[in-house]
């Protein structure tokens, strides 16, 4: 994990019951306001004996308490690719909802890609996928995953699959979550199949409806009853 800036603002319905504004509520923190980490410079962070503090071949989960592409982060993020590319010995993986913001927050040798970056488009519903992944297809980018969660809606992505390596489905977690239906999860993973595309369901939803009747899950039973399904392919 790195998170170089932590915080963000909600912009679309996905973020209603955002994790991040959960948590830092409990504990006071305003999280409209983004500020840089201790741990901004980690993946260069080295140790006494001189080598990296993160040890090489590991993913890194870039930007986790907040949008890598938010624009509070438009002075810092240079030094975020310089990082980046320094470690090509690390994978980067981060998760937008403001991918109409990235062809203006590339590095300018950034090229078809690097190859240790994947991004991951989130989508909620039909409307956000419509004009999210519209912009995500035509970008230049070695890996691309899509990321439906919180899944609010049915969403046919047949369009937007050319070239993705994950499709990611997750319902939504909060005592007034929006149900998650099992049918919509079903039909995204038919049109992975369809494509050729990796498909995970990652999380149930609080609400979850299977076969026209509702359930209500706990929690820390939401992954564990997603794998249950075993449904991944
Ligand atoms: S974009 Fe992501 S991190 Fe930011 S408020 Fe929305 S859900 Fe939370």
């Amino acid at each position: 994990m790195w998170n170089p800036w932590r915080g963000c603002h909600r912009c679309s319905e996905g973020c209603k019951y955002c994790y991040i504004h959960k948590g830092d509520a409990k504990r006071k923190v305003d999280t409209d306001r983004i500020v840089k980490t201790n741990g901004f410079c980690a993946p260069v962070a080295k140790n006494q004996k001189g080598e990296y503090k993160m040890k090489p071949g590991q993913t890194v989960y870039l930007c986790f308490s907040g949008d890598f592409l938010i624009e509070e982060g438009d002075p810092w993020r240079k030094a975020c690719w310089e990082m980046i590319k320094e470690r090509s010995d690390l994978h980067f993986l981060f998760l937008t909802k403001r991918i109409q913001r990235l062809k203006d927050c590339l590095p300018e040798d950034w090229g078809e890609g690097y190859d240790n970056v994947t991004v991951g488009c989130t989508v909620e519903n039909q409307k956000r996928a419509d004009q999210r992944l519209s912009i995500f297809a035509a970008l230049p980018l070695k890996h691309r995953n899509i990321i439906c969660q919180p899944l609010i809606g049915a969403i046919d992505l047949a369009d937007y699959l050319d070239g993705v390596e994950l499709v990611v489905v997750g319902g939504e977690s909060d005592r007034y979550a929006r149900p998650l239906n099992y049918d919509w999860v079903l039909s995204i993973r038919e049109q992975c199949i369809k494509k050729g595309v990796a498909f995970q369901f990652r999380q149930c939803g609080t609400h979850f409806m299977k076969d026209g009747k509702m359930y209500t899950l706990k929690k820390d039973l939401l992954s564990a009853q997603a794998k249950k399904a075993n449904i991944d392919c």
